[in-house]
């Protein structure tokens, strides 16, 4: 039941602070034309597609129908020596640089605006407090609302609208501050999460499982033989689908990939890249709210069994801001006792069944 299960919400509105405009003549050059492509698509008025609208559409979609056991804070500012952990002190250096600037950060899509490099900061602080918020019980799971998004950010450089990497950031304070020695990083973003990739490519102490649309798609990695390396090798789990794919792919992948790896791995710590750009709204793939929600049940199994309690979302990408904010909403029912539903697999085995009969019955017929 819907409030049954503890939910700590962090919200810090030091994000909304970043807010590059690609139409200003303070922001030299011009928006990718990938990018504009898929501004084109959804309609949407920012001239920059990671904008602070989606972080206020997914507030007002919670003030507007508010979740029982859900409580809010207020998210906090990651030190440099969180943010080296995953970063080189070359680019930590150079985005310092851009405290108070507009600028573009890399060759395709990555912006910032004065007020970007505290944003990042707090996007980056803020997944770590959701760590501490489960790692010492304060709240049965948590969600960090954060912008700019993190899963694209390299160890040297921005990348994807992404500065820091806020997935990977949490996830080595969890073994630094925590002491943990088996984190879970499970990335449903339609893009694929090659940041976090790379991080944790020969880390065994973390396993990445990410699912994304796959191939010439962006970032263009991803793909299923790229499982790691050295010691490392085998803890990386990519599930790269077409265009189109929708819930009962995502969920087979869930049940039959990600189930049977983390039972082996035994996760003390579950965080998951919640992008929600895989709706059928944004980007060409094909999941729905009740999708996201029977996603979240299947994580939500996972950590009841392996590590009660210890479970963290950190937003990433997600442009359309109705399928952002209703997929938050359905996430955030089930992360508080609601039923996760079993979308489109309700029949599949009665109609197996009767494919069966009918077959026998067209056999004995002959
Ligand atoms: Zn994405």
């Amino acid at each position: 039941m819907i409030g049954e299960r503890s939910v700590t919400v962090f919200y810090d509105e030091r994000v909304l602070e970043h807010r590059p405009d690609a139409e200003s003549p303070f922001l030299p050059g011009r928006l990718d034309r990938r990018v504009r492509e898929i501004l084109s698509g959804l309609g949407v008025k920012w001239a920059y597609p990671e904008h602070p609208g989606r972080i206020s559409a997914i507030r007002d979609r919670l003030d507007q129908d508010p979740i029982a056991g859900i409580s809010f804070k207020e998210g906090a500012i990651a030190t440099r020596d969180q943010l080296a952990r995953v970063h080189t002190t070359a680019y930590l250096d150079q985005i310092e640089r851009m405290r108070g600037k507009s600028a573009w950060l890399d060759t395709d899509t990555t912006a910032v605006s004065p007020g970007s490099v505290e944003a990042a900061e707090v996007a980056a602080g803020s997944s770590i407090a959701a760590v501490d918020e489960v790692c010492s019980g304060q709240a049965q799971s948590a969600f960090a609302l954060v912008r700019p998004p993190g899963h694209h950010a390299e160890p040297v450089r921005a990348r994807g609208f992404c500065l820091f990497n806020n997935v990977a950031v949490a996830a080595t304070h969890a073994q630094a501050a925590h002491g943990l020695e088996r984190v879970l990083i499970i990335d449903w973003d339609a893009h694929h999460g090659n940041g976090t990739q790379d991080i944790f490519w020969a880390d065994p102490g973390v396993m990445f499982f990410d699912i994304h649309r796959a191939a010439p798609f962006y970032p263009g990695s991803g793909h299923l033989e790229q499982v790691g390396a050295g010691l490392g090798e085998g803890y990386t789990v990519n599930v790269p689908v077409p265009a189109g794919s929708g819930n009962l792919a995502y969920i087979k992948a869930f049940e039959e990939i990600l189930v049977p790896a983390v039972d082996a791995f035994e996760p003390e710590l579950i965080l998951v890249s919640a992008g929600f750009d895989a709706h059928r709204l944004d980007l060409a793939l094909n999941v729905s709210y009740e999708g996201f929600a029977a996603l979240t049940g299947i994580v939500q199994r996972l950590s009841d069994r392996h590590c009660p309690g210890r479970l963290a979302f950190v937003l990433e990408g997600g442009y359309h801001l109705e399928s952002l904010a209703n997929g938050v909403h359905a996430v955030l029912e089930v992360l508080a006792g609601g039923v996760p539903p079993e979308p489109g697999i309700a029949g599949i085995e009665d109609v197996a069944a009767a494919a069966e009969f009918h077959r026998s019955a067209f056999e004995g017929n002959r």
